[in-house]
């Protein structure tokens, strides 16, 4: 395949046999180039910053290194895992669970908002790794349910995320609580050069690890933009917008389909458009209650439908491995959400394509602008004149 490192195998990066036997049941057959290089030293124990691009198996590399450290006879909480968003966490969750099916007792435990707190607290005195998102990790070790004293492995990611304003108090009275002596890992496809200058002391002279960042853009994700004529108003903007949505789902093949808006209500009423118009679709936002949330996101990964509509909720760390069509009906606000939000198709080395909805005028110029500087001068990407045919291009 695209990414895959021709001459290693996971058995000559010396993993426990318990891990080897997981990794086969689950189809896993070499290790992609993040993990050959991450893999290794973060055995030994070296704190580490992880970049590489998304859908390179980033989660692999913190899911093995977690079930290396943990003892199973060690009835307490060994591995920390932080997420930005509550479905990463339950995603990684699964992951854990999956690679470690052959270690007999492991408990491998969630813990988001949104959910009663009650069955958390009973979970915290059954686990072994704990992952979560900062909220109801920091509230549980604070009301004394989660015990942190035996943690030796801290991970964080979508690092950069986790680090930002909204997150970085919870963080850091995480980070503070913790035994001084632990393994720390830090995970991103992206990273300010101010956060690795930030990140450095969370760390012991940690070591970067990555790989091919020349260009960001993803291997087998082909770009498209479609510049619609400017409407002075919002019931035309959305019917324009409306129209092409359509139109470019009627017109191109694709397996599953991610839409980003930037907006909740948006996304809710696209699904709804959607809907009524003969393609089953399903949306996902932080307005919805938690369960909703989880359902959603499970009807596109158990593929019981084919499009889901999404806020920036799920541009990071997502994994559905069928998304072929990521559509920005709205165009992103910066180049980093870019990034995040193409790399929900495409996940390791699949084909796929990533469609801009842009308005002529401002919204073609903020397009244009992350374009730039996501793309440098090497890439060309396609305006496509009519409502256009991928295939074609
Ligand atoms: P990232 O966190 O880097 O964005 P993920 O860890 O979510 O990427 O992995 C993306 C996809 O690649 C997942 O579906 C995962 O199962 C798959 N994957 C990861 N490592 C391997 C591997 N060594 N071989 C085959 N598939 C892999
Ligand atoms: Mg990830």
């Amino acid at each position: 395949d695209v990414i895959l490192e021709e001459n290693v195998s996971f058995e000559s990066l010396f993993l426990s046999e318990v891990i080897l036997k997981g990794l086969i049941d689950n189809g896993f057959q070499k290790p992609s180039p993040i993990q050959v290089k991450a893999l290794p030293i973060g055995r030994c124990g070296f704190d580490l910053i992880v970049q590489a691009k998304s859908g390179t198996g980033k989660t692999l590399v913190f899911s093995i290194i977690a079930l290396e450290t943990v003892k199973l006879h060690i009835n307490e909480p060994q591995v920390l895992i932080l997420s930005p968003t509550r479905e990463i966490a339950v995603q990684i969750q699964d992951v854990i669970k999956n690679i470690g099916k052959h270690f007999q007792g492991l408990e491998v435990k969630s813990f988001i908002g949104g959910l009663p707190v009650e069955l958390d607290k009973i979970n915290c005195k059954l686990c072994h790794i704990a992952v979560g998102t900062p909220g109801r990790i920091k509230q549980l070790i604070q009301d004394k349910f989660l015990n942190i004293n035996s943690v030796k492995l801290f991970v964080l990611d979508e690092a950069d995320k986790l680090l930002e304003s909204s997150f970085e108090n919870d963080v850091n009275e995480i980070y503070n609580a913790l035994p001084d002596k632990k393994q720390i890992l830090m995970c991103s496809a992206t990273y300010s050069n101010e956060l690795k200058h930030f990140l450095t002391g969370y760390m012991l002279s940690p070591t970067h690890v990555n790989v091919e960042l020349e260009t960001p853009l993803l291997l087998g994700l082909k770009h498209f933009v479609r510049i619609l004529k400017f409407q002075p108003n919002i019931v035309q903007q959305t019917k324009a917008k409306n129209e092409e949505l359509l139109g470019i789902l009627r017109k191109n093949s694709f397996t599953q389909c991610l839409i980003f808006s930037n907006y909740q209500t948006r996304a809710e009423s696209i699904s709804n458009f959607l809907n009524r118009n003969g393609w089953n679709s399903t949306f996902i936002s932080s307005a919805q209650r938690q369960t909703e949330r989880l359902n959603s996101l499970s009807s596109l990964k158990d593929f019981k439908c084919r499009i889901l509509v999404s806020t920036d909720l799920t541009a990071r760390g997502i994994d559905a491995a069928n998304v072929d069509l990521v559509l920005n009906y709205d165009i992103p606000i910066d180049a980093m959400t870019y990034l995040h939000r193409m790399g929900r198709a495409g996940r390791f080395g699949s084909q796929g394509n990533c469609v801009n909805m842009a308005f002529s005028g401002e919204e073609t110029k903020i397009l244009q602008n992350i374009l730039g500087i996501i793309g440098g001068q090497n890439i060309s990407i396609p305006i496509l004149e009519d409502s256009l045919n991928i295939d074609s291009s």
